[in-house]
């Protein structure tokens, strides 16, 4: 493995873009996932069965989303990896902020599996039957979108407003919370690449594999049922992080 930086980078975090700005400080609050740059990307634990969102999410569409879908993302950026001899990278964002340093003919696998790697990651986390915004989570909400009916109605309307496969997002960007959305497997992170950076707070996939098995054509019907299964303590948990 060419690897041109020794020292061993323990930090690596792969969750929430806060741990840009604030690696140490919310180091001990987020779920971190240690991606050692001197070894190979890994998929993470779910962390729950694949039939654990039913019926929200179905058992074969996690299933393959996770050990197929993401498994691939995973496998061609330790591709890409392998043959970049210069990997100077702290952790998995920094090489989502730095992906114009990478050599040109490389920089759209990096971009593609680094980007759906760190997606995929953050999604996992984020979905979970019966959790609830707090009364914390429901005020950051209301200050910034009116009400959560509000934020529920302008989310959905950017992941519907998602032209052909990308993500939904709400982020953080310059203490507001914003909601954006991202073609393919970009995200809020990659510096030089997308218009609209920050921190990511939730995360929905629109890809068609993400839902088509179930809800075929109906990416309405899986964005409400997103609803039933977003990790509300994940989302504060977050909330928290960027604002340290
Ligand atoms: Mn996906």
């Amino acid at each position: 493995m060419k690897v041109s930086r020794k020292s061993f980078v323990k930090s690596a975090a792969l969750l929430a873009g806060a741990t840009i700005l604030n690696s140490e400080k919310t180091e001990a609050k987020i779920n971190y996932i240690l991606a050692k740059m001197d070894k190979d990307f890994a998929l993470p634990p779910l962390g729950y069965n694949y039939d654990a969102l039913e019926p929200f999410i179905d058992k074969q569409t996690m299933e393959i989303h996770y050990t197929k879908h993401h498994q691939a993302y995973v496998n061609k950026l330790n591709e890409a990896k392998a043959k970049i001899e210069k990997w100077n990278f702290k952790n998995l964002e920094d090489v989502l902020a730095n992906i114009n340093t990478i050599p040109k003919d490389l920089q759209a696998a990096v971009r593609n599996n680094a980007g759906g790697h760190f997606n995929h990651t953050l999604f996992w986390s984020l979905l979970k039957t019966n959790t609830q915004p707090s009364e914390k989570t429901l005020k950051v909400i209301n200050q910034n979108f009116e009400s959560l009916d509000n934020f529920k109605q302008q989310f959905t309307k950017a992941a519907m407003g998602t032209f052909g496969s990308g993500w939904a997002w709400l982020i953080k960007q310059d203490g507001k919370l914003k909601i954006i959305n991202t073609p393919n497997q970009d995200n809020p992170l990659m510096k030089g690449i997308v218009k609209e950076l920050g921190t990511p707070i939730i995360a929905l996939d629109v890809w068609e594999h993400a839902y088509y098995l179930k809800y075929q054509n109906k990416r309405a019907d899986y964005v409400t049922a997103f609803w039933s299964v977003l990790n509300w303590d994940k989302v504060e948990e977050l909330l928290i992080a960027s604002s340290n």
